[in-house]
């Protein structure tokens, strides 16, 4: 299910489809009841009561409290707003503490801000990965110390889809008296995300059916934060009049996810159908990230040609698309751009190899039908290729 009914979509960690129910949701939010949430009339008043349910349904899908949450414009803005708001208060309250710790296969919106952060002075470490996509939890026990201020690793990665080991990460930080932050934004609706591990963890409404332009980040209550926008919104956490229908499809759509997590099995079982008849299909094809746990939904596969040499994925990119089968190259960001994706080059690909992969995400929308459709295209399209 894409914009277009007869695109088979496999791009749904780009983003996904709006769900019917999310758009019903949000639809007198739209037209009609529009006031402001901070207006004190009956209509501001009902506004007010549509975010409160609303952050109580996405605080659901985590185990928060609703007063935990703080809406954002994106979860790129959430994950600036934990990460700045927990250094700012530390810069001022803690000096010793000047190191700050991620991984290399984090998505931009967190690794960017940590290049800004080294060049303001902040003591940087990347952890690398292994051939899975996996950083070691030794490297970072001996990487951790006093010094380290904050800790951010995401849940699952948007590119592979792997399983982060969030858990053991966070209780390193901790042990160390540092922060933990992870962003959940792939993970939450896929694969349970208990907030309980965590300080901060950003979430997205547009990759669980809901709108985009809506992040919402968990602030653990008691932990330092400094808002990133002033404004007497969110409790003073977040300046700007709140998206009012944008945050109430956030909510409907975290309820819809909280309900899909039960049929995670059945996503799995597509994406493992697909998987398998790709490899069967396609000789010296491998899938990155195989030996690691996964999201239920997202494969990431490297095609070869007839010599096992890398293939330029981005003809099969296109091939694919002139049958209306939508995949992605990595992140959809850098997809169009000529560099080789820095999760795939960080796991030991080449830059040939990197660019012989394509990654394909499922929904719960997608059938069973859509993945034999794929599956059928696939021997022509190996003759064409790998013939050519
Ligand atoms: N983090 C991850 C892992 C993502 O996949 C994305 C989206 O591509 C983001 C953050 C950014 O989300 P948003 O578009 O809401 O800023």
């Amino acid at each position: 299910m894409g914009g277009d009914a007869m695109t088979i979509y496999l791009d749904n960690n780009a983003t996904t489809a709006l769900a019917a129910e999310v758009r019903d949701a949000m639809m007198p939010h739209l037209f009609g009841e529009f006031a402001n949430p901070s207006s004190p009339h009956s209509a501001g008043m009902a506004a007010r009561r549509a975010v409160s349910e609303a952050k109580a349904q996405v605080a659901a899908l985590i185990g928060a409290k609703p007063a935990d949450l703080v809406m954002t414009g994106s979860a790129t803005e959430a994950t600036h707003a934990a990460i700045l708001g927990a250094l700012r208060v530390i810069e001022e309250t803690d000096h010793r503490r000047d190191h700050i710790v991620t991984t290399a296969v984090e998505h931009p919106a967190t690794l960017a801000l940590f290049g800004d952060l080294r060049q303001r002075g902040w003591r940087v470490t990347i952890l690398p990965v292994n051939r899975d996509g996996l950083p070691s939890l030794v490297d970072l026990a001996a990487v951790v110390t006093e010094a380290t201020a904050l800790v951010s690793m995401m849940w699952a990665n948007n590119e592979t889809g792997v399983l982060m080991p969030v858990e053991g990460a966070s209780a390193i930080a901790h042990a160390h008296g540092a922060l933990f932050h992870s962003d959940a934004v792939q993970a939450a609706g896929r694969v349970p995300v208990d907030c309980g591990i965590a300080d901060y963890l950003t979430l997205s409404a547009h990759k669980m059916h809901g709108p985009k332009g809506v992040g919402a980040l968990y602030v653990r209550k008691g932990v330092p934060f400094h808002a990133l926008i002033h404004g007497h919104q969110e409790r003073r956490r977040r300046g700007g009049t709140e998206n009012v229908p944008g945050i109430v499809g956030f909510g409907a759509a975290a309820s819809l996810a909280s309900l899909w997590l039960d049929e995670a099995d059945l996503i799995a079982f597509l994406r493992d159908r697909l998987e398998q008849g790709i490899l069967a299909r396609w000789p010296g094809a491998v899938v990155n990230g195989a030996g690691a746990a996964r999201l239920p939904n997202t494969s990431n596969i490297r095609f070869a040609d007839g010599r096992g040499h890398p293939l330029d994925a981005e003809e099969l990119l296109m091939r694919l698309d002139r049958a209306d089968i939508a995949v992605s190259m990595g992140a959809a960001c850098s997809s169009g751009g000529n560099e080789p994706s820095h999760v795939l080059t960080a796991m030991g690909l080449s830059g040939e190899q990197a660019a012989a992969s394509l990654r394909f995400s499922l929904s719960r929308y997608t059938t069973a039908a859509e993945v034999d459709a794929v599956l059928s295209e696939l021997p022509a399209l190996h003759a064409r290729l790998v013939a050519a």
